[in-house]
């Protein structure tokens, strides 16, 4: 059967991925982490100590207590500890979930700055791109956001990957891609990596979404978790390296 591609080998991660030890993923809303980060999570986890911030409890998109347990329930089901999981809400300094607002690199180093002052510090960052892979202007806040806060903080040399937007047809090539990444051996770029699921972490990425997120399975979601390639492949790009100058394009922003 085509779908039952093998297992993968383990991805070659760059130098400064391997010398990281506690990463922190940076999201926008509860689903973020498994509708588009969960083949980089499923691997991580098993190597790194691995943390969800996400900056809003989702209020747009349903009820935010619901999907706060939400978030906590699929990241135990893709590798996470769930108290490493930590949601801002309206109570305590969440941003406002909506397609057309923009949060500024202000709210989102303040929201940065109180989680790290709870939290503690971990010493490398998984987020978003410029693209944020749907294009959703939260998503978008978050690189420059993020870049902003550890530029006031004096840790700009802080390592960051992002998540790599890309098109639309890319998006849901399922098949394609899993065909590609067994025919064609991955040969990692300076700065990037990427991560494919077996057939097994697929299913589990897919439950993860489908019951996790049970509050989130309206039907235009099928076809993302049925065909999409993000719960199949990811590929992070290190900011700042050769692969991220070449695929990125920064936002116009007024802030920088
Ligand atoms: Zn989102």
């Amino acid at each position: 059967m085509l779908f039952r591609f093998n297992t993968p080998p383990p991805p070659t991660l760059p130098s400064t991925l391997q010398k990281t030890k506690s990463l922190t993923l940076l999201i926008a809303h509860p689903d973020d982490e498994t509708m588009f980060f969960s083949p980089a999570l499923q691997s991580l986890s098993k190597t790194h100590t691995v943390r969800i911030w996400c900056l809003s409890s989702g209020g747009a998109g349903g009820v935010p207590t619901v999907r706060r347990a939400e978030l906590k329930s699929a990241a135990t089901m893709l590798g996470l500890d769930a108290k490493n999981v930590r949601t801002l809400g309206e109570d305590d300094g969440g941003l406002e979930d909506g397609m057309g607002i923009v949060w500024s690199q202000e709210e989102v180093g303040t929201a940065l700055d109180r989680l790290e002052r709870e939290e503690g510090k971990g010493d490398g960052w998984i987020t978003f791109d410029y693209g944020g892979i749907s294009g959703h202007v939260n998503h978008c806040s978050l690189l420059e956001g993020l870049q902003s806060y550890l530029k006031v903080v004096g840790r700009d040399d802080e390592p960051i990957w992002v998540l790599e937007s890309v098109g639309m047809p890319r998006k849901y090539s399922f098949w394609l891609e899993a065909l590609w990444a067994k025919i064609v051996p991955y040969s990692p770029a300076k700065g990037k990596t990427r991560f494919v699921n077996t057939w097994e972490q697929w299913r589990q990425a897919q439950d993860a979404m489908v019951n996790g997120h049970e509050s989130q399975m309206r039907w235009f979601r099928y076809g993302w978790v049925g065909i999409g390639r993000y719960l199949l492949v990811n590929e992070l790009l290190e900011v700042g390296s050769p692969a991220f100058e070449a695929s990125q394009t920064p936002r116009v922003s007024k802030e920088l």
